[in-house]
């Protein structure tokens, strides 16, 4: 008794000295406390405090709180007793987390938190062995257990959870606050309470979040003097240990049925399955390990696993450490992992290996170790690999690598639509080396070839994003520019075309080559084809200019009648039935110049001259479609179109004589309608006229070409010549 009165004396010294508690009075007082509290439970918790000394001084300043409070709150002694061992013991499963996350300044990453998540389920477990009190279990399992049940890993809410647990989860909250951390400084009680009622009713009961505050203030000094004046005063130390005895292990179940089913399909599975125990012992190697492996079951099995063993790697080559490998992750994390790793094979060849690492623990949460499934991706790596030639086959040009002309044709449709509908401009730059018969027929077939690659990568070092570059045909490529108007295309051609011309053709003799270009912008109404077909133009004209040179075709982008804003569109908004398209139109040039405009747009159009009688012309087009008219439905619609051309001259002023222009009556009638619905030949007769209209400059209003002048409209050939 004596002892007891001065260990109460010391203690009520250091609770009048300071409210903030610290971990330890003396170690020897704290010892004797704990002793007479726990009992042989007493080695647990020394076994804590070696481990982390502030989870031990933590764990007994939350117990001696809750003791105090349960007393002033008038609980049952039985009910205190439970609260007190639970509040004690509620982390011993510290003692399984590494150093090295407990003692981190830094916040944890998620491996690391599940860690720390799995150390209340490791206190349980390790409880469970000798804890007869499922009381207390209950409590341990539920303390943190959120008030409004939110969380996964603790389903109860509300008054669910154990008075007890909510009591300790509102303590060891208001605890871990008020101490310093080295992850965090101490927060001033009143902080801490604010914190408790900021989170009443979610995280912790708002009945007991105000019972604590007014304990807090009726008991300002003695609360540790008060919980342990009970440890002290009023236990039995014959009772100590009324709380513990070993429960017996759980008696091996006889092997059933399903055990046989689930060795069979081990045994016969085609993947290799390990398992590999908490301690890192091989257990099981099935017939698909030894098969993968070449290591018989027999060899390894009670072995100690290794990455090493299989000289296991990543994807590139790079050997798995102990530290990076899934069977350990998975047994630390409690996480699975899948990832593709190299293993050394049967043969000794290195087999890519689709790895699969899963955690396995018992339905307490404690971990037994871990499976690891290994499947054979050498068949998937060849599949791939075999697709990735088969596409490279299909869509490059072999010689260049470019891409070939039906790669050229699904991307240019798709190229042009894409433009079109963000009216955004694109160009078409087409080149084809000049007298290329005569370097073969110099210098030999092989000569060629050089040559052809030469300009290939010339055109492919000079590609932007979103730009392609084809093998349009012999000694022919298209370079297709996005989000580029006809200028900046030019210039690039111009570039391209100086920079072949200092290329040595090491074949040749030192010897360079030459090529023309063809360029060409989207303008409204453009197809696929009619922009192919202007570049062609373009190019045709280059050649016929004496080649080693730059031609762009093309208007680009027109002003609106209405605002001057770029747009691809055509703003009609009605169209007469009989004949689908009926307009008046302006060009601010004379009708021989808009003669030679028609010739463009009859070119392009591929369009057939029924009838040039004075000035009326008759035309013919066939509606044109990339890839083809697939179902019977999609028959080509074939247009016919009449202008009549008048030429007028017009004045800025009334007194003014002016400058020679011409008017146009344009109407589009269908010739054959049968299959294809009207709105859709509407479209169609749209998009025809809007071309027509950029190829001749026209607009549907006088003043808009007046207008025009000041403004000329880029309908010349742009030429850069050499030199
Ligand atoms: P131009 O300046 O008018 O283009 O004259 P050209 O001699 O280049 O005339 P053309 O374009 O008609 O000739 C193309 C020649 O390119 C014909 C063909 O023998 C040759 N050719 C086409 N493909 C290849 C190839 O893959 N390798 C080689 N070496 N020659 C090719
Ligand atoms: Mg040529
Ligand atoms: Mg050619």
């Amino acid at each position: 008794m004596s002892q007891l009165g001065s260990l109460l004396q010391e203690l009520e010294l250091v609770s009048a000295a300071t409210r903030d508690m610290p971990p330890v009075v003396s170690p020897a007082v704290d010892s004797q406390l704990i002793q007479v509290r726990l009992g042989a439970a007493a080695g647990l918790f020394a076994a804590l405090r070696c481990k982390h000394p502030p989870s031990a001084g933590h764990s007994l300043r939350v117990a001696l709180v809750c003791s105090a409070w349960a007393q002033a709150m008038q609980l049952p002694d039985d009910e205190c007793d439970v609260i007190e061992l639970a509040a004690l013991l509620h982390d011993v499963g510290v003692v399984g987390v590494p150093e090295i996350i407990l003692q981190k300044p830094g916040p944890l990453d998620p491996e690391e938190s599940a860690l720390m998540d799995r150390a209340r389920r490791m206190s349980l477990d390790i409880l469970q062995q000798f804890c007869r009190s499922s009381r207390l279990l209950e409590i341990v399992e539920n303390v943190g257990a959120r008030y409004d049940g939110c969380l996964s890993k603790h389903p109860r809410k509300g008054d669910e959870i154990p008075l007890g647990a909510r009591m300790i989860t509102i303590v060891e909250a208001f605890d871990a606050m008020t101490t310093e951390h080295v992850y965090r400084p101490a927060r001033s009680h009143e902080r801490a309470l604010a914190e408790l009622f900021e989170c009443a009713g979610t995280q912790f009961d708002p009945e007991l979040v105000q019972s604590f505050a007014n304990f807090h203030q009726s008991c300002p000094s003695d609360w540790r003097c008060t919980g342990a004046q009970r440890w002290l005063r009023s236990l039995d130390p014959a009772q100590a240990d009324a709380h513990w005895s070993l429960n017996p292990a759980p008696r091996p179940v006889a092997p059933q049925e399903d055990a046989l089913f689930q060795s069979k399909l081990l045994e016969n599975m085609y993947d290799a399955v390990l398992f590999i125990d908490s301690a890192g012992v091989i257990k099981q190697w099935n017939r698909g390990a030894e098969r993968l492996t070449g290591i018989p079951a027999a060899s390894i099995r009670q072995c100690r696993w290794n990455p090493e063993l299989l000289s296991m790697a990543d994807e590139r080559g790079h050997l798995i450490t102990e530290a990076d490998c899934p069977v350990n992750g998975a047994i630390r994390s409690g996480v699975q992992s899948l990832r593709r790793l190299t293993i050394s094979g049967r043969s000794g060849r290195a087999v890519a290996v689709d790895t699969h690492a899963i955690p396995v623990m018992s339905p307490e949460g404690a971990t037994l170790g871990a499976i690891l499934l290994f499947h054979d991706a050498s068949s998937e790596i060849t599949l791939e690999q075999r697709c990735q030639n088969l596409h490279n086959k299909a869509t490059k040009d072999p010689l260049t690598q470019a891409a070939n002309r039906a790669e050229f044709d699904r991307v240019f449709e798709m190229f042009v639509a894409a433009h079109q509908q963000q009216s955004v401009p694109c160009a078409l730059i087409m080149c084809d080396i000049d007298r290329f018969k005569s370097v073969n027929d110099t210098y030999g077939h092989q000569a060629g070839d050089e040559a052809i690659k030469s300009l290939a990568a010339l055109l492919k070092s000079s590609c932007r994003p979103g730009d392609l570059v084809a093998r349009y045909g012999g000694e022919e490529f298209v370079l297709l520019c996005a989000d580029c108007d006809n200028a900046a295309a030019a210039r690039r051609a111009e570039e391209i075309r100086q920079a072949l011309e200092r290329i040595p053709q090491p074949q040749m003799g030192g010897k360079t080559i030459s090529a023309s270009f063809g360029v060409t912008e989207i303008q409204p109404g453009d197809s696929p084809e009619t922009m192919l077909r202007r570049a062609d133009r373009a190019l045709l004209t280059a050649k016929a200019n004496g080649r080693n040179q730059v031609v762009q075709l093309g208007s680009g982008p027109m002003e609106t009648e209405s605002g001057g804003k770029r747009s691809f569109f055509w703003p009609f908004q009605s169209i007469k039935p009989k004949e689908l398209v009926e307009q008046t139109l302006y060009t601010p040039v004379p009708l021989k110049i808009a003669v030679e405009k028609l010739r463009g747009f009859v070119a392009d159009h591929r369009a057939t001259i029924l009838q040039a009688d004075g000035n009326k012309v008759q035309l013919q087009i066939e509606e044109i479609r990339p890839g083809g008219f697939r179902r019977l439905t999609d028959r080509p619609a074939t247009f016919q179109m009449q202008i009549i051309f008048e030429e007028y001259r017009r004045g800025k002023t009334p007194d003014d004589s002016g400058v020679t222009r011409t008017r146009m009556h344009v109407s589009m009638a269908v010739r054959k309608n049968r299959d294809r619905r009207r709105s859709d030949l509407s479209d169609k007769a749209r998009d025809m006229l809007t071309s027509f209209r950029s190829y001749l400059m026209a607009s549907t209003e006088e003043d808009a070409v007046v207008e025009s002048e000041r403004k000329p409209w880029r309908f010349f050939p742009w030429m850069s010549k050499k030199g």
